[in-house]
């Protein structure tokens, strides 16, 4: 596929960003490196004249960002999200380096709607954001200071992205992907399929709301370690219907 089109697959999604000069200077970033789609979640302080400054040519890009309540939000329609962390969490994805992680972005945006996930400047991602993302990367840095400032963290993620698409070797292949594979399952597919489990397992007596424990950000995890197809999602989703059937209860959406 066209390398520009390709790069334009990709949201760059800032969750919760305090600074508005860290989002011109984000906007800047991608526009140097061919990304146009930014994606902010609930961000403190937008639109700002500080974001335009920052920004300096890049402008555009803020006037077509798309602002969003939840990162649920910014995902939906996407089949594959990356996050980016500095440090390794409990329960997220595995980290993994930013050039093997962007080939497998560059291969899953030859079929749809791929974001790069990056948190807030002081604490960085939730756990609960990490967990909406397939694969996580930190950039490597000095062990005793590894944390980038947030525009030039999209920098160095949007020049892999640019390098590794315009290089002349086609992009590897998703892991798992065969000629009978179905397209992954988007965003969406899959937090419905959560839902659907929550409810069953919640009916059974599986799971407790009143005590979750981890049951759910551990599912998720298992979950998010493997490219979910949609026809995957429709089995898992099926056999749960099958269940509630047998037990009468009434089906969750
Ligand atoms: N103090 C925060 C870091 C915030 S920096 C923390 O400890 O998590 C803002 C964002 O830039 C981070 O959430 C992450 O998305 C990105 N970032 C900064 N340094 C990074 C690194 N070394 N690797 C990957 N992402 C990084």
């Amino acid at each position: 596929m066209n390398p520009e089109v390709l790069l334009s697959r990709i949201r760059v999604v800032l969750c919760r960003p305090s600074h508005p000069g860290n989002i011109g200077a984000a906007a800047r970033a991608m526009k140097t490196m061919g990304l146009s789609r930014l994606y902010m979640v609930a961000p403190k302080q937008f639109p700002d004249p500080e974001a335009d400054t920052r920004a300096t040519g890049a402008v555009d890009l803020l006037a077509q960002a798309t602002v969003t309540n939840t990162l649920k939000e910014a995902l939906a329609g996407t089949s594959f999200a990356v996050a980016l962390s500095a440090r390794q969490r409990d329960l997220g994805p595995e980290l993994g380096a930013p050039r093997e992680t962007v080939a497998r972005l560059l291969a899953e945006a030859e079929d749809g709607e791929v974001a790069l996930v990056f948190g807030n400047e002081t604490v960085g991602l939730s756990n609960e954001e990490i967990l909406n993302c397939q694969a996580a990367v930190t950039i490597p840095t000095n062990p005793d200071f590894s944390s980038l400032n947030l525009g030039a963290a999209v920098q160095v993620l949007c020049y892999e992205c640019r390098m590794t698409a315009f290089a002349a070797k086609p992009p590897v292949i998703a892991p798992g992907v065969t000629p009978f594979a179905s397209p992954a399952a988007t965003h969406d597919e899959v937090e419905g399929l959560y839902g659907h489990l929550e409810a069953v397992m919640t009916h059974t007596g599986f799971f407790n709301p009143e005590q979750p424990g981890r049951l759910l950000p551990k599912l998720r995890r298992l979950f998010g370690r493997i490219r979910l197809e949609r026809d995957e999602v429709n089995i898992l989703r099926g056999i749960l219907a099958s269940t509630q059937v047998r037990t009468g209860h009434g089906r969750k959406p």
